[in-house]
């Protein structure tokens, strides 16, 4: 405690001293504040702050949740300039996944490696109809206590394009086949310029908090995203996470938020040439920190994004404000496209992981339940 004493002491006193007095008083940040925590080169004292409101919460345990993901088709006409994941329809490359091959890997998963969540998330595919979805989670859910995190906004506004129906009406569908909660994919930066940018055929900003609003409104409880390091700048990020924030303080369907780094390899941006590529280590840290401060009292969870950024960084980012290490992710394709590195990880890996700095792990289950203690 006389540590955090002395960072609160030392932070205080820097150039963003006035924004954590009143954080640590209690208030929320606005957008101007938001902006001067990112341009702020005080990384590590934005992660003195962030670590001591996470202290606050959770002390030093990390959760992990154990899960399988399936990227159930690569088939997709929305062509983001970010992505190595997807194939146009007729490509020799493409796959969609059978209900049968779907229900196998759930099923397996369980048994052998006690997974209890599935993460489904796939490319925008024509010629997959609403019945496709619900017969898999109907499956999933007549065979097992599985549960199913699944559907981003985008592939939710796909459906229901197909469908000719709305979202609402796509998500209340999908609902009682068996969807328990969203994950907040596909809003990279909540920000239309950008958007035109780095993915012009896809939802743009106020769609993918509207569909995310309509399942709030349903019940279903969501995360939240933001990919960083492409186009955008300090301003576009403040306002993304401003715009997070914003529709939490309306419906608090936000169970988590999972700021992750643009991997630009095997991409259309990549080979374009024009990324503005200022991810890396430290960048990481910061929005880890930032979002800490940003969402403190208002979004609860903080994921820490080994995915993109390998072991080491995640376990770093636990000190930064994070206090879950996201999933284990058995079977990911879509970040591992970029070739960027292993993008699967065993639960002993994790647990071992968050040992290893002294953290107490928990396992948890699809929203945010303890499960178990290591
Ligand atoms: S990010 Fe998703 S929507 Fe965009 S091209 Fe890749 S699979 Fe398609």
């Amino acid at each position: 405690m006389r540590n955090i004493g002395l960072a609160q002491d030392l932070i205080i006193k820097s150039d963003i001293g006035d924004i954590v007095e009143n954080i640590l008083h209690g208030q929320r940040i606005g957008l101007k504040e938001c902006i001067r925590l990112i341009k702020s080169t005080d990384v590590v004292g934005l992660g003195a702050v962030a670590n001591m409101l996470r202290q606050r919460l959770y002390g030093n345990a990390a959760s992990f949740i154990n899960n399988i993901i399936l990227n159930y088709t690569n088939v997709c006409v929305t062509y983001c300039k970010f992505c190595a994941f997807y194939r146009p329809p007729g490509h020799k490359d493409t796959y969609t996944l059978s209900k049968e091959d779907i229900l196998k890997r759930v099923l397996t998963s369980a048994r052998t490696l006690g997974t209890t969540q599935v993460l489904i998330q796939g490319g925008h595919n024509p010629s997959l109809k609403l019945e496709y979805y619900e017969s898999v989670f109907d499956a999933i859910k007549k065979s097992s206590k599985i549960a199913i995190h699944g559907l981003s906004p985008s592939e939710i506004d796909m459906i229901a394009k197909i469908e000719r129906s709305s979202t609402k009406e796509v998500l209340a569908r999908l609902k009682a086949s068996g969807l328990d909660s969203l994950p907040g994919a596909g809003a990279e930066i909540l920000d239309d310029d950008v958007k035109a940018d780095i993915s012009p055929l896809k939802i743009k900003s106020n769609e993918w908090l509207r569909i995310m609003n309509e399942a709030h409104m349903l019940g279903l409880k969501s995360s939240a995203t933001m990919m960083y390091g492409t186009v955008e700048n300090e301003e576009q990020q403040a306002r993304h996470i401003m715009k997070i924030a914003e529709l939490q303080e309306k419906t608090n369907g936000f169970m988590a938020f999972i700021p992750w780094s643009f991997e630009p390899n095997a991409t259309e941006m990549q080979s374009e040439g024009h990324i503005r590529y200022s991810s890396g280590g430290l960048n990481l840290l910061k929005m880890i920190a930032v979002s800490r401060i940003a969402y403190f009292g208002l979004i609860d969870h903080l994921q820490s994004s080994w995915l993109t950024n390998g072991l080491g960084m995640a376990q770093l980012a636990l000190y930064y404000g994070a206090d879950d290490f996201g999933g284990t992710l058995i079977g990911e394709e879509v970040v591992s496209a970029t070739g960027a590195r292993s993008t699967e990880l065993t639960s002993n890996k994790i647990i071992n992981a968050i040992k290893q700095i002294g953290y107490e792990p928990l396992e948890r289950d699809n929203f945010y339940n303890i499960l178990k203690h290591y």
